[in-house]
C-alpha cells in the first residue's frame, strides 16, 4: 500500500490548506479541536485563516520556493479556494496528496469545463453554449431565443462575471463590453427555489450527504440558507441522488457543494459545484453532528466520515459588510446574544466593505419558520442601523 493511502491519525498529520480565507480559517479551527496541525498557504497576512493556523506561508501560489516549503511541511493537502494554478495543484498532489484532486478542482473552477462535464455525464443542467466571439454569441442567442445569462468561463474575474440578456440585444455590443476572452451563455431559469447539497466522499469511496439547504441571495451573494429546505421529500432525495452522481463522476474525495435550481415543475438542474466547504454549509457548525469542516478533515486524512444528521432546524444568515455602521464598527451584537439559540461566527476581518463576507450567524429553532423570523428581524435591524454602502 503506498504511504499516501494509509489512513493518518491526529496528531501525526499536518494538513496543508491552499488558501487563507474564512473557509481556511474554519478548517483550521476544526483541525485544532481534532488535534491536527495546519499549514496555511495564503496570499496575504491579513487573511482570516492566519491567526488560527499553526503555520503560515505568505507567498504567491506560483512561487516555487513557497511550493517547496509547503510540501515539505505537510502530510496531506486540501484547498479552500479553487482559483489556484493547475501546475501548483499538480505539484502539490504529486508531493503530498491533494484532496479533492487537481482534475476535480479544474472542472469546478471553470464554467465551460463544468457544464461540459455535466453534459458528458447526463447530469441535469441548464442549456448552455460556449462563446468565443460576437458571432458565437449571436448564433447562441438565436438558438436560445429567449432570456439568458452570459457568464465568464473562468471564475474570479473581478466580479465582472455575469450579465442578464433578454434575447433581443445586439451581440456585437454585448460582446465588446463583456471583456472576457471566453464565456458561456446559459438559458435563464425561472426557478422556484435555489437549493444546495453538501456531500462528502471518503478515501474508500463511501458517501454521506447533508440535508439540502434552501438558499436565498441578496445582490447575488448568499443571504440566508434555510435547513432543511422547504421542499417535498422526493425533491430532497433527488437532490441528494444527483449530488452523489456528481461526486462519483468526479471521483471526488472531500467535501463538495452542489448548487441547484428547483423549477416550478419540480425538476432540478445543477447550477454549479464548489470543490470545498461552501457558504451554504456553514449551518453544519452548530446544527449537524459533523460540521462540513470536520468532515473535510476526515475525508482528506482518510478517516471514516462522520454523521451528517441535522440536530435542529436552522437558518444561516450571512453577515455582509453592509451591516456595519462604518468600516471598523461592528453592528450591535447584543440582540443576537439575547437570542439564546443563535451563534455568531466572525472571520476576524478588520475592515468591512459592502459585499465582504464578515461572518455568519446560525439561528436554531423548533421550526425553520421561527428561526427565519428571528434572522430576518435582526437583519432588518442591522441594515437600518448601517449606512447603505451597496
Ligand atoms: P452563479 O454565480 O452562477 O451561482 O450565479 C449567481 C446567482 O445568479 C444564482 O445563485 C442565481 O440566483 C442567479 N442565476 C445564475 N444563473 C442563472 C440562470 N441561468 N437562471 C436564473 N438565475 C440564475
Amino acid at each position: 500500500m503506498p504511504a499516501s493511502s494509509l489512513p493518518l491519525h491526529p496528531p501525526h498529520c499536518v494538513v496543508g490548506v491552499i488558501g487563507g480565507g474564512q473557509l481556511g480559517r474554519m478548517i483550521a479551527l476544526a483541525a485544532r479541536r481534532m488535534g491536527i496541525r495546519t499549514v496555511i498557504w495564503t496570499g496575504g497576512l491579513e487573511a482570516p485563516a492566519v491567526e488560527v493556523a499553526d503555520e503560515v506561508i505568505d507567498l504567491p501560489f506560483s512561487d516555487p520556493i513557497a511550493l517547496e516549503d509547503f510540501c515539505s511541511r505537510v502530510t496531506v493537502s486540501t484547498i479552500e479556494f479553487e482559483n489556484i494554478p493547475r501546475e501548483t495543484l499538480e505539484a502539490v498532489a504529486r508531493r503530498t496528496g491533494l484532496h479533492p484532486s487537481p482534475s476535480a478542482i479544474s472542472i469546478c473552477q471553470n464554467r465551460e469545463r463544468e457544464k461540459k462535464f455535466l453534459r458528458q455525464h447526463q447530469i441535469p443542467h441548464t442549456w448552455f453554449a460556449v462563446i468565443d466571439n460576437a458571432a458565437d454569441l449571436a448564433a447562441a442567442m438565436k438558438e436560445l431565443d429567449g432570456p439568458g445569462v452570459l457568464k465568464t468561463a473562468d471564475f474570479g474575474y473581478d466580479g465582472k462575471g455575469q450579465i442578464k440578456l433578454e434575447g433581443h440585444e445586439d451581440a456585437d455590443e454585448i460582446w465588446a463590453a463583456f471583456e472576457s476572452p471566453r464565456a458561456v451563455l446559459e438559458a435563464w431559469v425561472p426557478f422556484e427555489k435555489e437549493l444546495s447539497v453538501m456531500i462528502a466522499r471518503g478515501a474508500d469511496g463511501s458517501i454521506v450527504t447533508y440535508d439540502p439547504a434552501e438558499n436565498r441571495h441578496r445582490h447575488r451573494i448568499l443571504d440566508v440558507s434555510i435547513v432543511p429546505a422547504r421542499v417535498s421529500p422526493a425533491v430532497a432525495l433527488e437532490a441528494g441522488a444527483i449530488a452523489r452522481r456528481v461526486a462519483e463522476a468526479l471521483d471526488y474525495r472531500g467535501i463538495l457543494g452542489v448548487e441547484f435550481f428547483l423549477k416550478t415543475d419540480g425538476t432540478l438542474l445543477v447550477n454549479e459545484m464548489a470543490p470545498r466547504p461552501h457558504n451554504s454549509g456553514h449551518h453544519t457548525l452548530d446544527a449537524c453532528v459533523t460540521s462540513q469542516f470536520a468532515q473535510q478533515l476526515r475525508a482528506v486524512i482518510g478517516l471514516p466520515l462522520g454523521s451528517t444528521r441535522l440536530l435542529s432546524p436552522v437558518v444561516m444568515l450571512n453577515l455582509l459588510g453592509d451591516f456595519w455602521p462604518d468600516e471598523t464598527t461592528p453592528p450591535d451584537w447584543l440582540p443576537l446574544f439575547q437570542d439564546g439559540e443563535t451563534s455568531l461566527h466572525l472571520y476576524g476581518k478588520r475592515h468591512a466593505r459592502g459585499r465582504r463576507k464578515m461572518g455568519h450567524a446560525n439561528f436554531l429553532g423548533k421550526t425553520t419558520e421561527s428561526a427565519l423570523t428571528r434572522a430576518e428581524a435582526l437583519k432588518r435591524r442591522w441594515l437600518e442601523q448601517a449606512i447603505p454602502k451597496l
